[in-house]
């Protein structure tokens, strides 16, 4: 059985497999993450947070404010519900 890697967004925490075509999140727009972006390891657990070889975060910590890296498809609908206060 073949050994199935995934892409996911560092941004919204969109999974996709490796072998559908697209670079880029299809909800966002961010480029796809296929490997840890420190040791290059294959993404094999689309659930995972940290890459299971060099502990490496998958998702764009410190790059992004809390409220931005927390509004993936449900942090979003409660950051419009704050707004919408
Ligand atoms: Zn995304
Ligand atoms: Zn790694």
């Amino acid at each position: 059985m073949a050994k199935i890697n995934y892409k996911i967004c560092p941004r919204c925490n969109y999974i996709t497999q490796d072998n559908v075509p697209g670079r880029y999140c299809s909800q966002c727009g961010e480029k796809l993450l296929k490997s840890c972006k420190q040791c290059r390891a294959p993404i094999s657990n689309p659930f995972a947070l940290h890459c299971p070889e060099c502990g490496g975060h998958y998702h764009l910590v410190g790059e992004l404010s809390p409220a931005e890296a927390s509004a993936g498809p449900i942090g979003m609908a409660q950051a419009l519900r704050a707004f919408a206060k």
